[in-house]
């Protein structure tokens, strides 16, 4: 038997039950294996109950002497009370709304039940402890820690115990390690062998900590592991060197209407000193919304096209590219070079001559000049710029490609860069993003990237009034007092989340909408905007809002993405408590982008306190770097962008965030890399978990 023995050549394990393991993803006994357990019941030190703490954690163990239900008439609910006793005492047992306890335990029964113990009134009780009935086979239960598993229809905890206590036992003995010995001992690991025992059938709560501890390590130095090597396969490549041009560089900042600011300064040495050397960029420039991040794109971009490379800058939507399109001419108007927007389809095409406002050309002449490297700087979609399926002649090619500049996604592979160019080189590579992330997740999953951050806002920036509201009226109030100003209004409408999403999404918006244009502002002008909507009309529908053409735009999350419309003043977002904090951020940042003072409304009808506490985030911090650190602790990295994706094992994600097992493990992972090749098992494992996992 190995890792890789199909499930149902496991002693136990019949047809049945194989179907049942395949619900929960366990074909092999690897999966089996790794299938650890939720939580631990701890029944290992027994106390007598004349013995048993008041107001602490017990166990005990004893008969049950009668157990019956009580309907309480208050709050019409259910109590189950049972008398224990055992050799030196007896005590009163209650469970809150488990009606079933009454049928499933009997009078007679041995049973063992761990759980708080209070004096209430002039009784002592024991409250909704957990709990093993005994019978004399069950010696795997009884006196130990108790692993308990996540269930599903016909497998039980008690199951896989009695499955995996003789497997393990069978086994133990013949599992090979999988990390380096020195790895183990420096690091003071369990062996895998040890591990495996631990974390299912622990000695103690402290060997199931130690156990997972072990497995966490193992997969965090793996993903340091592929980082570090993916660096070094990049430096291996080659990059045409582009070098600093001080005077354009000088040139260009005294050009723009204000400085600088010290983060902005301190990336663009950064990303300059980069693309100076011969082995290709491959940096993530990170930046709250408004923090300047385009500016650094220009300016890398004029570097390199003074150098006769070409660049490329490719955005997610087409409303971006346009503005970025905007931004590039407006600020290199004086620098004699051409820009070309390589929009969608409405097949529309423009590109920017010498000193001549934007002209339309066809998208074929403007692929022609691009391959000709008449274009400087090629602006557009990712999925135009690199749509393989596109015919031949409408693909895009460079004839010098030096720069390729992605805004708002944190990668763009080697191989797909290597396409766009031309020569036998790879483009350097600067990504931008607003999306917060927490430095921890930044150096486990992007590890391979280097990163540059922008961390203040240019001064003199408006703070945006950030409110939570529960009265929805006094927020209408004031939408109405900006309106009238003639500002203009987002509302955004709560995250739906459900197999029918979409449908829901829509119908909710469409609801939203509804409300808004009949009910409260008869009188505003009003839109909505969806992700099932064309791209034609959604970006209609936001060229349209950026010219005033209308006062309030209702919409779901698709706004999320970085659209400038300095006239927007107030973001009002419905159930706020749906969306994280670095996505509420994200929201609050497509308002206070012109001079007027800004508001961010979230409503909630949440009670919860926590949750509360946890939208006043939004009142409390204005950096999206702060508020996703607070994310990230109280909800996990699951909601960050993408995280779910990867494919990283649920029991390594709450640990993500734990900077000293970081530390350890690109250390670990750092020393061992130059002696890879003698360790074949670590090698072979890398491969294969390269094939598993996506870190985008
Ligand atoms: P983002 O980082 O969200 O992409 P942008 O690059 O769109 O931000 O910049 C937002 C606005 O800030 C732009 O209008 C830009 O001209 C302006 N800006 C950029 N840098 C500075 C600065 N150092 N001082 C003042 N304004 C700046
Ligand atoms: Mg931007």
């Amino acid at each position: 038997m190995n890792f890789g023995t199909p499930v149902e050549n496991i002693p136990h394990v019949g047809p049945a039950y194989q179907k049942r393991l395949k619900k929960l993803k366990i074909r092999t006994l690897a999966d089996f294996l790794y299938n650890f357990p939720r939580e631990y019941k701890d029944f290992s030190k027994i106390s007598k109950i004349k013995d048993i703490k008041i107001n602490a954690e017990n166990c005990i163990k004893g008969k049950i002497i009668e157990i019956k239900e009580e309907k309480s008439s208050f709050k019409r609910m259910s109590i189950v009370k049972a008398l224990i006793e055992d050799e030196s005492a007896s005590i009163e047992v209650v469970w809150f709304n488990q009606p079933y306890l009454a049928k499933t335990l009997k009078a007679d029964e041995e049973i063992m039940l761990s759980g708080k113990v209070n004096l209430n009134r002039y009784q002592v009780q024991m409250m909704s402890p957990s709990f093993e009935k005994i019978s004399l086979k069950e010696s795997i239960h009884i006196g130990r820690i108790i692993p308990v598993y996540t269930e599903t229809k016909g497998i039980t905890s008690k199951w896989i115990r009695y499955t995996l206590k003789p497997l393990i036992d069978n086994i133990k003995d013949k599992i090979p390690e999988t990390l380096p010995e020195e790895i183990i001992r420096k690091y003071n690991l369990l062996t895998l062998s040890q591990a495996i025992e631990e974390i299912h059938f622990p000695q103690t709560i402290e060997m199931a900590t130690n156990a997972r501890r072990r497995f966490v390590f193992e997969q965090m130095f793996l993903i340091s592991l592929l980082n570090i090597k993916k660096r070094k396969e990049f430096q291996k490549e080659k990059a045409p060197s582009i070098p600093i041009n001080l005077e354009i560089i000088k040139r260009f900042t005294n050009s723009l209407p204000f400085k600088l600011t010290d983060g902005q300064k301190k990336s663009s040495w950064q990303i300059l000193k980069d693309m100076e050397r011969s082995f290709p960029m491959n940096r993530l420039l990170q930046g709250d919304v408004g923090s300047g991040k385009t500016v650094l794109a220009v300016l890398a971009s004029i570097n390199a096209v003074k150098a006769k490379k070409q660049v490329v800058l490719m955005a997610p939507t087409e409303i971006l590219t346009k503005q970025h399109f905007k931004t590039f001419f407006n600020l290199l108007k004086s620098f004699n070079i051409n820009i070309g927007l390589l929009t969608g389809k409405e097949d529309l095409y423009y590109s920017k001559k010498l000193k001549s406002d934007t002209i339309e050309i066809s998208r074929k002449k403007l692929l022609e000049k691009t391959q000709k490297g008449e274009i400087d700087i090629l602006i557009g979609t990712q999925a135009l710029i690199t749509q393989e399926k596109s015919k031949k002649e409408n693909k895009v090619k460079f004839k010098d490609l030096g720069l390729i500049v992605i805004d708002e996604q944190h990668r763009f592979g080697v191989k797909q860069r290597a396409t766009l160019s031309p020569k036998n080189d790879i483009p350097h590579l600067l990504s931008m993003t607003a999306t917060p992330i927490p430095r921890t997740l930044t150096l486990t999953i992007w590890g391979d990237l280097d990163l540059s951050i922008i961390d203040k806002l240019p001064q003199g920036r408006k703070k945006i009034k950030t409110e939570v509201i529960t009265n929805r009226e006094k927020a209408y109030k004031l939408i109405e007092k900006e309106i009238e100003k003639g500002r203009q209004a987002f509302v955004i409408c709560p995250r739906i989340e459900s197999d029918e999403d979409d449908k829901l999404t829509i119908k909710a918006v469409t609801d939203e909408y509804e409300k808004i244009s009949k009910d409260i502002f008869p009188n505003f002008r009003i839109e909505m905007l969806h992700g099932k909507m064309k791209t034609k009309e959604k970006d209609k529908i936001m060229r349209d809002f950026k010219n005033k053409k209308f006062d309030i735009l209702v919409s779901t999350s698709v706004v999320e993405v970085g659209i400038d419309i300095p006239n927007a003043t107030v973001m009002m977002i419905e159930g706020a408590d749906r969306f994280g904090l670095a996505q509420l951020h994200q929201f609050r940042g497509r308002v206070g982008r012109g001079s007027n003072q800004s508001y961010c409304f979230l409503l909630t009808d949440s009670k919860s306190k926590t949750t509360i506490q946890r939208i006043n985030a939004m009142v409390k911090y204005d950096s999206g770097f702060k508020l996703s650190e607070i994310d990230l602790k109280l909800r996990g990295p699951g909601d960050f962008s993408g995280v779910r994706q990867w494919g990283i094992p649920d029991f390594v994600m709450s640990s993500l965030n734990n900077m000293e097992l970081i530390k350890e493990t690109r250390e670990a992972a750092e020393n061992i890399i130059p002696f890879l090749n003698k360790h074949p098992i670590l090698e072979k494992r890398l491969q294969s978990f390269e094939e598993k996992i996506h870190l985008e």
